[in-house]
């Protein structure tokens, strides 16, 4: 999570660590924020990017990202109701990876009442179940701690408007795709789709989860 402690010259890595262009090292040299040479060096931990003391915080106020790279630096947390998320082994394999096992993921969040960080606090929400899949793959199992990491993290779910039935304060998806049919293609949230692994980690990532 952002702000970093400022990383003073002296600790930062021997160059070895991070292989660079020669031009970009030179291009660091001045802070991309304010265009100046930068005072109070604060280099970003994920992207390396290096900027003034002064001109990071306030952009990091009004977005958590590198200004340069957009690489995300906020400590997300949704407004997930309580519930549980569990795995189960499918013997059975997805359209699409017709040589492993599928992982089952199975969400469970109960009724309960609206929090101030729902939209009518006070209000009774309706829970919901819910079951995915995943390849038992090295990419699918990825994806899974991912995931794992962003139901920690109350971004897997949030309280609003389903968005299939119109209905009010109801626990929904919140915008991390699911794959919840193992089969019928994307139009049914089926297999095959050889490009959603590579979607969810790009919907993962731009929640902060990598
Ligand atoms: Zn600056
Ligand atoms: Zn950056």
């Amino acid at each position: 999570c952002f702000p970093p402690k400022p990383a003073s010259g002296r600790l930062r890595r021997g160059a070895g660590s991070q292989p660079k262009a020669e031009g970009e090292e030179q291009a660091q040299e001045s802070c991309a924020i304010c265009m100046d040479k930068i005072s109070e060096k604060v280099t970003l931990p994920k992207c390396k990017h290096e900027f003034c003391k002064v001109c990071i915080d306030k952009s990091m106020q009004y977005k958590p990202a590198c200004p340069v790279c957009n690489t995300f630096y906020g400590c997300a947390k949704g407004n997930q109701p309580d519930g549980s998320m569990s795995f189960t082994t499918g013997y059975f394999s997805l359209p699409g990876y017709p040589k492993c096992n599928t992982l089952v993921i199975n969400y469970h969040i109960p009724n309960g009442i609206q929090s101030k960080d729902h939209p009518n606090p006070g209000k009774p929400y309706h829970g919901t179940n819910r079951t995915a899949y995943l390849p038992d793959n090295t990419e699918g199992r990825e994806i899974q701690g991912l995931l794992k990491k962003a139901f920690n993290q109350k971004l897997i779910f949030t309280v609003g408007q389903s968005r299939t039935s119109g209905v009010d304060d109801v626990v929904t998806w919140n915008d991390i795709h699911h794959k919840t049919q193992r089969h019928g293609g994307p139009q049914q949230f089926g297999y095959p789709d050889p490009n959603y692994l590579k979607r969810v980690r790009e919907e993962l990532k731009a929640k902060g989860i990598e």
